[in-house]
């Protein structure tokens, strides 16, 4: 498989802890919930995938939706192909379905890497958080699944994440809706590029990202299936609107908001966050209560979301928010004896039982040993000389108070304990 140039965050040893920084408070609010993490395998059988993304098109088999997976092809039967995976709903869907009894209610989340071709046919690798509730067609569900993403959020700091809300409406509505996208496409077939066509035609709900000035791009702006929602589908949407108001989530209405899987049915939602002028899209999902039965058989109403998680980690570090959880209580250790080792690391390991973050210094020149203990951003910096060991005792540093002062070898320990309460650590 041809991997041509892969759009991926490859990390430096110093954004690790902030990746797993953010997976951590992500892991510690989806367990609030009761969201429970699964593992997805990464090699799918091509044909299940398929058949799921290209789920509810209007059109059999889209080719241009084919094209955007990375297969590998290293087996004739079409039976045993496989691709990398795009996206997890369909497998998660897949597996509740071999467990899934009437009334229970699921609530998984995964993360890793999907893959996918962009427009220009260059490989893609992106980290995406996925959720999913799947049992329930209940409101409450709905209001659920959007008010945790939008914790999950303002957990990792983005205050200010809002959401953008539609409704794509339930079988009955879209039924009308489709046949007069249909007609459209068809009369006014000269409007639009092939390109447009073709992919409006399989889903009007997509982003189809023409830059052809000869095109329209999109379908005109009263063809829109906010105009054809059934008086239960709009009911819904009013009650989904008042409770997240009542939650207090901001939210503005987006008739125009895409999806490039047909699948979504009734809520739809985006979250959004700001940057400079701009909004910019940091995740988003909806309802997909038709899926399960189309690939599987068995009806399990359903909503999820995923969240972009290689734009969310860029946006914390442009904020600085790592640096506001960046809270965790260090010490560093070094020697300007030699002979002194042995000592440094019984100290170091002594430290580490007591889950204190401890690093060892290995300058020889004390001052470049305090501009690592700086750079690591280090509470205590504790010096071993021979002349002080002799009379029982250790330099320790205090780099927020920049206070020096000499303890005894035996108290090392309590010492940093006590420093430690008083930086509420
Ligand atoms: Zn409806
Ligand atoms: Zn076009």
């Amino acid at each position: 498989m041809a991997v041509e140039k892969a759009k991926t965050i490859n990390f430096m040893m110093d954004e690790m802890w902030k990746w797993k920084m953010m997976e951590e408070k992500f892991d510690n609010m989806l367990k609030l919930y009761d969201y429970h993490e699964i593992h997805l395998p990464i090699l799918q059988n091509r044909s299940l995938i398929q058949q799921g993304i290209t789920a509810f098109m209007q059109r059999e088999e889209p080719d241009f939706i084919s094209r955007q997976t990375l297969n590998i092809n290293n087996n004739k039967n079409p039976e045993n192909q496989l691709s990398l995976r795009p996206e997890g709903t369909i497998s998660v869907l897949h597996r509740a379905a071999t467990m899934y009894r009437k009334g229970d209610i699921f609530r998984y989340y995964y993360q890793g890497p999907m893959f996918h071709r962009n427009r220009e046919g260059v490989a893609q690798e992106s980290s995406q958080l996925g959720v999913e509730l799947m049992g329930s067609s209940n409101i409450l569900s709905e209001n659920e699944i959007i008010s945790l993403g939008i914790k999950l959020l303002n957990e990792v700091g983005f205050y200010d994440a809002t959401l953008k809300l539609n409704s794509y409406g339930c079988e009955n509505c879209r039924r009308e809706f489709f046949k007069d996208v249909d007609i459209e496409l068809r009369t006014n077939a000269d409007r639009y590029c092939p390109n447009c066509l073709v992919e409006l035609s399989a889903n009007p709900f997509a982003a189809t990202h023409c830059e052809n000035k000869n095109c329209q791009h999109s379908l005109p702006a009263n063809l829109n299936i906010n105009n054809y929602l059934c008086a239960e589908c709009k009911t819904k949407f009013e009650q989904l609107k008042k409770i997240q108001a009542n939650l207090g989530n901001i939210y503005k209405v987006d008739p125009n908001l895409t999806k490039n899987f047909a699948y979504y049915n009734g809520t739809v939602f985006d979250f959004v966050v700001k940057n400079q002028d701009n909004e910019l899209v940091v995740g988003g999902g909806g309802r997909y209560d038709y899926l399960s039965e189309r690939l599987t058989g068995r009806k399990i109403p359903a909503i999820g979301f995923y969240l972009d998680l290689d734009l969310i980690f860029q946006l914390m570090k442009e904020r600085n928010l790592f640096l506001m959880f960046d809270n965790d209580f260090s010490v560093y250790i070094c020697t300007q004896s030699p002979n002194l080792e042995m000592m440094v690391l019984q100290i170091a390991q002594e430290l580490h039982s007591q889950n204190i973050i401890t690093i060892l210094g290995t300058e020889e020149n004390p001052d470049n040993n305090l501009k690592q203990a700086q750079a690591h951003k280090c509470d205590l910096m504790i010096t071993l000389r021979e002349e002080n060991i002799r009379e029982g005792k250790v330099l320790l540093y205090n780099l927020e108070h920049k206070e020096q002062s000499y303890i005894p070898l035996n108290r090392i320990l309590d010492t940093v304990q006590v420093v430690r309460k008083t930086l509420k650590k």
